[in-house]
């Protein structure tokens, strides 16, 4: 097997893996109906780069 193969191969598995972890976080997360605060990265997410207000 070649190496870019077997990269993707790993890639695919590590994606997949991922996936079927945290589908089952999501569908409970979606199902919680209160508010979880400005803590939850989910409903807040912080993935960008975020100025602080200047307010
Ligand atoms: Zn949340």
């Amino acid at each position: 097997m070649s190496t870019p193969m077997y990269v993707t191969g790993v890639v695919l598995v590590l994606v997949t893996l991922v996936i079927a972890l945290a589908t089952p976080f999501v569908l409970l997360h979606y199902r919680i109906p209160y508010e979880h605060g400005p803590e939850c990265w989910w409903c807040h997410p912080h993935l960008l780069p975020r100025r602080r207000d200047p307010r």
